[in-house]
């Protein structure tokens, strides 16, 4: 199996909400590592960047608006097929959707507010990785 890297945001609901550590916690007990970490206020600039691939769906400003509405936790996780398996912690878009036990499910309360971001294949992931710590040192562990 492959070792990954993925990027990981806990989005500003979650944040509020003072679940960093239980959402930490689950990456870890699924064998993804902590490889890197900050915390950031986005931008409205950044935000849009980051969701660009949306910019024609009716969501796309309330999206953004959300984005920039405090502080997020981002991250790079790392581990044996580390994007697939943070996309199955998540669960679906939806938290209505999403199965019990997931992120979104026990954290998020709607589609917009839905607590956790995470690449959604290896070639965002790369991107996405890029995005947020392009020039930083991104270590091995
Ligand atoms: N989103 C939304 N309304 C929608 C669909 C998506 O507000 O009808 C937001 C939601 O925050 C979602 C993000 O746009 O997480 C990106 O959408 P995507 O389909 O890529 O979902 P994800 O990969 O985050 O599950």
């Amino acid at each position: 199996m492959a070792i990954e890297r993925t990027l990981s945001i806990i989005k500003p609901d979650a944040v509020a909400k003072n679940v960093i550590g239980q959402i930490y916690a689950r990456f870890e007990a699924a064998g993804l590592k902590v490889v890197a970490a900050r915390m950031a206020h986005l931008s409205r600039q950044e935000a849009e960047q980051f969701y660009a691939v949306h910019k024609e769906r009716p969501f796309f400003k309330d999206l953004v608006d959300f984005m920039v509405s405090g502080p997020v936790m981002i991250q790079v996780l790392e581990g044996e097929n580390a994007i697939l398996k943070n996309r199955e912690l998540m669960g679906a878009t939806d938290p209505k959707k999403a199965e019990a036990g997931t992120i979104r499910a026990d954290f998020a309360d709607s589609i917009d507010a839905n607590a956790v971001h995470g690449s959604d294949g290896p070639d965002t992931a790369k991107a996405e990785v890029a995005f947020f710590f392009a020039g930083m040192n991104v270590f091995a562990r």
